[in-house]
């Protein structure tokens, strides 16, 4: 039997520990680059671009997550797994 694995996560734009977890704590609602500028901002303009990269055959799915400023065009990336407690599971330990 062959897995169907059909892609691979990747992880793509700024990558950098700081910014991520700024984002990550405001539950992926805030660029961090428009915060610093605006430290009172609610919400920033986000884009939400999800790619699966494969399918467990119990159906759990796993993949990444583009997430794209529209206002500054920061972008960064989480991958996700259906399967893990904690769904960005790179924000696991990120308290
Ligand atoms: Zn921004």
């Amino acid at each position: 039997m062959v897995m169907s694995a059909w892609g691979l996560q990747f992880s793509s734009g700024d990558q950098t520990v700081e910014n991520r977890k700024l984002f990550a704590k405001s539950y992926f609602k805030k660029c961090p680059m428009c915060i610093k500028q605006k430290p009172d901002l609610e919400k920033s303009n986000i884009e939400e671009n999800k790619i699966p990269a494969g399918c467990r055959m119990n159906g759990d799915a796993y993949g990444t997550t583009v997430f794209k400023c529209l206002d500054c065009k920061w972008e960064t990336s989480f991958q996700w797994d259906d399967a893990s407690d904690c769904y960005y599971y790179e924000t696991q330990y990120w308290k």
